[in-house]
């Protein structure tokens, strides 16, 4: 059946009238879906992004938008099987759809949880510790990071339909700014089934999410500077939407992931017979067939010291003779056809090109017989493995970039040979490090990591638990320098703030930490009426201080938990020792001494509010303490961090200990969490 794909234009589905493109089964040829877009207002459409969407998302909190991540990606996983079935029409084996479905499912989940564990429940993030500005401190700077005000457009290609289109839409929905995607015509109706279970959820606000499903029209004369625009793609589509008038002239933020030779280097002790070399093997098989090489990340370069070259041509021709290319519904099928037959002419071309300065070693780009399928309309191709023994005096082996299952397989002479022929790839999303040496890992490592954005080093120790060559991860950076496209996505939280401003604030530490809920030295700190572990965490306010009394510490003091905990070290037991290092006056007290003492002046005992303390941040000991000084400690809340639970809230405590002359001993953040007010306490 062929299916007519529709966009989500303006929070309703709008079926295309004329104009249709056919899109064809990458199996057999047959038309799957067709679509346009002709007739769709894409001014008013991103003007509702802009004017509805946005205002609803930024109206919510990290929380509440991770929550929404969370609920959709439980929905799509449950309703995930019919995906598969669609995709197979791409070429997709199961396999292939582990990457893309599981794989897009799973980076919803991660954003999810990144948004509740890393961001507040706050429309807003302060990024970094607060900078001093004036002598007297009454001047005081900080970052904080806003939601854009505009439209994130994002381009994708046409081999990752569902995961290519959910690592983009996560960080920016988490970071508050409205999407409006477009997938690749060719893979469309994969995008556009996913979208509409999205849309069935009704869990996104009006306008946060709109799918353009066909050519884009006029859609990036409408963009501005508060948009971004972010592109996977061909580097000359990427050239051409970064060379557009409204991106340029508007400074449209532009995220680029693009053509990419990524490489592999087996390490010269990797021999035949060692795990490494085994592994190496495997993985190039892997990366070659793997979305029949269509992959942003597939390995397309492989490096090897001249010696092993013979040995490993002939090991990776054996495996890849194994790779029975097909029907990707079939079982015995590990590799399925290219995306389309113009994919499949693209292929040829470029290996055509690549053959001018390297010979075949395995397989013919023109001939394959599919178990299953339409051999003659499906776009079936068998892998095809390279080798170029002059690999210095090439170029097209390093610059052309054949989308499909072939890779060059190319000798070098030293380590040094080997890093300037990966970089001159001119710059690549990933490459991999096949070594047990840890020299040979520290030169390639360093040598080639300015040109990739992701570099893995492969043994035998984390082989069986890598993540592998290919797989871009939500907490690792997904990009790379150059050819590759110049562009960062995921990244953790780095991935969400490239859809959000970041702002240098200045003024006086009260205005300051009124803005950001967050307490800067020299804001006000009134002393609550009762003590704070006695509040809960929705009555604790922040500046909240507690100033406790003073405790002297003697000697007697430091001996005794010296012996209790066994920290018997000379700068608290020695006195000759302890003088003569540079550090110290003599005898000192014991760093956690100190930190041991600051809790029982500032706790509050009894059963309370207050449950428990789960950690320290950026503890510094600043000033050593000898026997005879008195210490004493202000206790400021910080931040009411998160309402994570119902049952309770996360609390960031400023501490600091002061000697008798008021200077500074010790420094740190204190964690704790709070009961809420509705939870029963512990008292
Ligand atoms: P394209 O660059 O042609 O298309 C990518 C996306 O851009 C598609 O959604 C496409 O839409 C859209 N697009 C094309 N032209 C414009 C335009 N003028 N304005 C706005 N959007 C536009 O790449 P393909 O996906 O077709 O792949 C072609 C080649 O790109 C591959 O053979 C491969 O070499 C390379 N590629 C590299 C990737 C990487 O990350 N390394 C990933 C994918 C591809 P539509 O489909 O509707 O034309």
């Amino acid at each position: 059946m062929t299916r007519l794909l529709e966009s989500y234009a303006r929070d309703a589905w709008v079926a295309p009238t004329d104009g249709l493109v056919d899109i064809p089964s990458a199996i057999d040829g047959r038309i799957v879906a067709r679509t346009s877009t002709r007739g769709l207002d894409f001014g008013a459409m991103v003007r509702h992004a802009r004017d509805v969407g946005g205002p609803a998302l930024r109206a919510m909190t990290f929380h509440e938008r991770a929550d929404r991540l969370r609920a959709i990606a439980k929905h799509l996983g449950e309703n995930k099987e019919p995906l598969y079935v669609l995709s197979a029409e791409t070429g997709a084996t199961k396999r292939d759809n582990f990457f893309d479905i599981d794989g897009g499912i799973g980076t919803l989940f991660a954003y999810a949880s990144r948004g509740r564990r890393e961001l507040p429940s706050e429309r807003f993030f302060v990024e970094g510790a607060p900078e001093g500005l004036s002598k007297g401190g009454s001047f005081v700077g900080t970052h904080i990071l806003t939601p854009l005000n505009g439209v994130a457009v994002h381009i994708n290609a046409f081999n990752f339909p569902c995961w290519g289109m959910l690592e983009k839409l996560a960080p920016a929905i988490l970071a508050g700014v409205p999407v409006l995607t477009k997938p690749a015509t060719a893979t469309a109706y994969v995008a556009e089934a996913v979208v509409r279970l999205i849309v069935e959820t009704g869990l996104l606000p009006e306008g946060a999410l709109q799918f353009v499903c066909g050519a884009p029209g006029d859609l990036l004369d409408h963009l501005g500077g508060q948009d971004v625009l972010s592109f996977t793609g061909s580097a000359a589509t990427s050239q051409a939407l970064r060379d557009h008038p409204a991106v340029s002239r508007n400074a449209v933020r532009f995220i680029a992931e693009r053509d990419s030779l990524n490489a592999a280097v087996l390490g010269p002790d990797a021999v035949a017979g060692t795990p490494e070399f085994d592994l190496f093997v495997k993985e190039v098989v892997r990366e070659m067939t793997v979305k029949a090489g269509q992959k942003c990340t597939a390995i397309r370069r492989v490096f090897v010291p001249r010696p092993l070259a013979d040995a490993v041509g002939d090991a990776l021709a054996t495996q890849l003779a194994a790779v029975t290319v097909g029907d990707p519904r079939r079982e015995e099928v590990r590799m399925g056809p290219l995306a389309s037959l113009s994919q499949r002419d693209s292929v040829r071309a470029a290996v055509a090109e690549i053959a001018g300065e390297a010979e075949i070693r395995f397989g013919d780009p023109e001939a394959v017989s599919p178990v299953g399928g339409d051999a003659a309309a499906g776009a079936f191709m068998a892998p095809v493995l390279l080798t170029c023994a002059a690999p210095r005096a090439a170029r097209a082996p390093h610059v052309v970039e054949a989308f499909g299952p072939v890779a060059t397989l190319m000798p070098y002479d030293g380590l040094e040979d080997a890093v300037a022929l990966v970089a001159m790839g001119e710059g690549s999303l990933v490459a991999s490090v096949f070594t047990y040496d840890a020299q040979v890992a520290e030169a390639l490592v360093f040598g080639i990591a300015a040109y990739h954005g992701r570099v893995l080093v492969i043994d035998r120790d984390c082989a069986k638990e890598s993540t592998g060559h290919g797989s871009p991860l939500p907490g690792l950076v997904h990009g790379g320098p150059g050819r590759a496209g110049g562009g960062e996505e995921m990244g953790g939280l780095r991935g969400v703030f490239h859809y959000m401003q970041r702002t240098a604030l200045q003024g006086s530490p009260a205005r300051l930490a009124a803005l950001t809920k967050s307490w800067i030295k020299g804001a006000p700190a009134p002393a609550p009426t009762q003590h704070p572990f006695r509040l809960t965490y929705d009555e604790i306010r922040v500046g909240d201080t507690v100033e406790t009394p003073a405790r002297t510490i003697s000697l007697a003091d430091i001996e005794h938990f010296a012996e209790f905990t066994g920290d018997t070290f000379y700068a608290h037991m020695d006195e000759e020792a302890a003088k003569a290092n540079p550090f110290f006056p003599g005898r000192v007290a014991h760093g956690y001494l100190i930190l041991s003492f600051a809790a029982g002046l500032f706790v509050d005992p009894a059963p309370g509010p207050l449950l428990a303390n789960y950690g320290l941040d950026t503890l510094r000991f600043l000033k050593p303490v000898s026997p005879g000084d008195t210490i004493r400690v202000r206790l400021t809340v910080k931040q009411k961090q998160s309402a994570r639970k119902p049952e309770y809230g996360e609390v960031r405590w400023d501490a600091e200990v002061f000697n008798q002359d008021g200077d500074t001993v010790a420094r740190y953040d204190l964690l704790t969490m709070s009961a809420r007010a509705a939870a029963p306490t512990a008292a």
